[in-house]
């Protein structure tokens, strides 16, 4: 079901032609894209970060710099439908599991996402992955031509 739901959003939304600038389009990830043995406190601030490498949130953090969007992780589904629901915030790409896609999908409406479902090959909530090729295309559809 909650496949299917993604499905049906990302298709909706990539009928669609309604373009965004890049500082309203929201990168929203959770909290389990970062290795689980490092020690930085990203959900307190992003820029703790040191970009080491060790995890995709390095890739995360330098696309959305390059887009000029928002970037943003949470540790729950709470947290990023709060952050999500902001007034600064007009179109997300969300990167999650199914489950929270689906739920977030729900909990956003209208405002626009493209979900793009982590893969998570060390089991649920640990160093999970998300094809950062398929990021990149969701930033861009949502904003265009704009960078
Ligand atoms: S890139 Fe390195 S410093 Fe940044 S969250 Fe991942 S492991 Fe931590």
């Amino acid at each position: 079901m909650h496949n299917l739901i993604i499905w049906l959003n990302n298709l909706l939304r990539g009928n669609r032609k309604k373009k965004f600038a890049p500082a309203d389009v929201l990168v929203m990830f959770s909290h389990c894209l970062q290795n689980s043995d490092c020690p930085q406190k990203i959900i307190k601030d992003l820029a703790e970060c040191k970009r080491c490498g060790k995890c995709v949130v390095k890739d995360v953090l330098e696309l959305s710099e390059r887009y000029k969007v928002q970037c943003s992780v949470a540790s729950g589904g709470q947290m990023a439908l709060a952050k999500c629901t902001s007034g600064t915030v007009k179109a997300i790409v969300a990167i999650a599991c199914e489950k929270e896609l689906s739920a977030g999908i729900k909990g956003i409406y209208p405002k626009p996402v493209i979900a793009v479902p982590n893969t998570r090959p060390y089991g649920p909530c640990k160093d999970c992955l998300v094809d950062i090729g398929e990021l990149e295309k969701s930033v861009r559809d949502m904003v265009g031509d704009a960078v």
